[in-house]
């Protein structure tokens, strides 16, 4: 539009200039032309008067040889200067149709003028009086200027009008002009105004807004409505609002993931966060976490995967080599428009699409992420899957060693129960649970009956495999949240939460009875046991009190002849505590009773039973 109008204006002014520039031209073209033909006439009626002024005198003249001079002057110089006079006015006059008129008649005139003059010159002209030929002669020169002055007088004429002419040119070039710069006006008013609302009013707005992306606010987005440049600038500014805004929002899950990542405690819950990280940042996602465990070489999901998904069908009896991303060491897809070479037997259980990506730390493949999704995965998607995977990989291949690392520090090796170290925190946890639940705890002490005999009989190698299998047994025999541990040496604690003294009695007989089945092949022994039984808070409050209550009962059936269970026996330790032996290093271990301890408290308990 600012184009069609500037050219507009331009044409206007260029009329108004050509009109201008015309004028200019015509004037000057009038002012010559005038000039010249004026002259032209003026010479004309010059040389007619010196024709005239010729023949006077001749007449004038008496002498023969003088008229003869001036006759032969009059036909070599004035009559030809006369022709040649007469030609040019023609030629000047030919271009206007009256002037070239009166040129016609001048030309025949000056035909008949010649002719009259060769009838007789000067004759008998009279000297006082004038003969008739002579006025016809006059008459005729008198005619022929006549002619030349009506035809000056038409020059003038044409001058006027050609200056008329010129004039009206001028005031329409002039008016154009004026036009032209109101128009200009205007267009520019109309510009400025239209700036100022559309234009301006949209920079300012979208200067703004630039403004606020720079300094990190992506929340507002611009509203163009027109297709200008201004407006597609506008679109852009938005676009880059909107994809700071979405990494930013990446950036900020990512950090998330990461911080929480720190937090967990053990493998699973680092694959749990892992799964709950992606199904919340891609759209319409199920993700399942994929553990391989090397040792039984099975491929596991150790992340729900719902009751009626084929998934589950699939992952029955699956290896590692089931799940192609851990097979490749890279990442697969599979979607229903992609006719693959190889196929995953994990990814084409689900219908529609997935990305499976394996958890690689230090080279070794640990498991796969599974991500099922509806449409076609964008970039970020596919970036944020793989960083997470990438990131949560170290942290689960640590929590899972850390684990692995932890289990071998609380189980005892032979008997492959947790050992003193995880008892003791057991204890604390079940005795502060009994504490607050208000339901009693009670604790087995188990101690094999002559040991030391059986070792000495049969080998250590036979009574460590008798502690074995003591080790494995006592688990069956008891329920889950139930707990057993190796107290050292040949004794055994068990402890049972929510258990009185007599279920504990009835549970140490049926733990009594399985270990005297017991039997090593090719050797003919016969294990017994002896079980003391104590209760929280029958028999004590804490858990050192437990221990030692149930110590002293396990003491009583050692001496009311072994392979048998006793109970304690008198009521909970309120007293204070009896100050617990220093270890030579003073550093003391709460919850931990020193042996030392132990055999004081049977010697004790020995001394208050023997009689008097
Ligand atoms: P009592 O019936 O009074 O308990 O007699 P005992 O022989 O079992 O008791 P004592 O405390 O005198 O001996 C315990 C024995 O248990 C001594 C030790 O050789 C044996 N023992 C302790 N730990 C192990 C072990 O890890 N493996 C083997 N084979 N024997 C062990
Ligand atoms: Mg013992
Ligand atoms: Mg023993």
């Amino acid at each position: 539009m600012l184009v069609a109008l500037l050219l507009v204006l331009g044409a206007l002014g260029w009329a108004g200039l050509a009109g201008l520039s015309s004028v200019r031209g015509s004037l000057e073209q009038i002012y010559q032309g005038n000039v010249t033909n004026q002259q032209t006439i003026t010479n004309l009626s010059g040389r007619l008067d010196d024709a005239q002024e010729l023949i006077l005198r001749g007449w004038v003249t008496t002498g023969q040889r003088p008229r003869q001079q001036l006759a032969a002057e009059l036909v070599s110089r004035v009559l030809p200067d006369v022709e040649l006079g007469m030609a040019e006015v023609t030629r000047a006059a030919a271009d206007n149709p009256a002037q070239a008129s009166v040129a016609q008649d001048l030309t025949t005139r000056w035909a008949a003028f010649k002719a009259l003059w060769a009838q007789g010159q000067w004759g008998s002209g009279p000297s006082g009086g004038r003969s008739a030929h002579a006025t016809a002669v006059i008459a005729a020169l008198d005619a022929l200027n006549a002619d030349a002055n009506r035809i000056a007088k038409l020059e003038n004429i044409e001058g006027a009008h050609r200056h008329q002419t010129a004039l009206a040119n001028e005031r329409s070039s002039r008016r154009t002009m004026i036009i032209a710069l109101v128009v200009g006006l205007l267009v520019s008013l109309a510009i400025v105004v239209w700036l100022t609302r559309t234009v301006l009013r949209r920079i300012l707005a979208y200067s703004r807004f630039a403004g606020e992306i720079a300094e990190g606010e992506y929340d507002a987005r611009l509203e163009p409505k027109d297709t200008d440049e201004i407006d597609r600038l506008a679109r852009t500014l938005n676009q880059v609002a909107e994809s700071r805004s979405r990494a930013e929002d990446y950036d900020r899950t990512q950090l998330d993931f990461s911080d929480s990542l720190q937090m967990m405690e053990d493998e699973r819950e680092a694959q749990d966060l892992l799964r709950r990280h992606l199904e919340r940042s891609i759209p319409d996602s199920v993700v399942t976490v994929f553990n391989r465990n090397n040792s039984a070489d099975r491929l596991e999901a150790v992340t729900p995967v719902p009751a009626d998904s084929p998934l589950r069908a699939a992952l029955s009896g699956a290896s590692p080599r089931d799940c192609l991303a851990v097979r490749a060491a890279k990442s697969h897809a599979e979607a229903p428009e992609r006719e693959l070479l190889l196929s995953c037997k994990l990814c084409s259980a689900c219908e529609g699409r997935s990305t499976c990506t394996p958890l690689l730390v230090g080279g070794e493949v640990i498991g796969s992420v599974q991500v099922k999704h509806q449409a076609p995965l964008e970039s970020d998607a596919m970036q944020r899957i793989q960083e997470s995977v990438r990131q949560a990989a170290p942290g689960i291949a640590n929590l899972r060693n850390l684990a692995i690392a932890q289990q071998r520090a609380s189980t005892d090796a032979l008997t492959g129960l947790p050992n003193r170290r995880a008892l003791d925190d057991m204890l604390k946890r079940m005795v502060a649970e009994s504490q607050r639940s208000t339901l009693p705890l009670t604790a087995l002490m188990l101690d094999l009956d002559h040991f030391k005999r059986t070792n000495d009989q049969f080998g250590h190698s036979k009574g460590d495999e008798l502690l074995a299998a003591t080790g494995a047994l006592i688990p069956h025999l008891l329920r889950a949240s139930d707990f057993a541990a190796r107290y050292g040496g040949e004794e055994f604690l068990i402890l049972l939460p929510d258990t009185n003294l007599e279920g504990g009695r009835t549970i140490a007989e049926k733990i009594r009875n399985a270990i005297g089945d017991i039997q090593l092949a090719e050797e003919d022994i016969h294990l017994t046991v002896s079980i003391g039984v104590a209760t929280r808070p029958d028999h004590a409050i804490d858990g050192e009190q437990l221990q030692r209550a149930a110590d002293r009962a396990l003491y009583t059936a050692k001496t009311n002849g072994r392979n048998r269970v006793e109970v304690a026996s008198g009521t909970s330790e309120l007293a204070p505590k009896p100050a617990a032996a220093q270890p030579a290093n003073g550093v003391e271990h709460p919850g931990i009773v020193p042996r030392d301890a132990r055999k004081a408290s049977r010697q004790t308990l020995t001394a208050e039973m023997k009689p008097g």
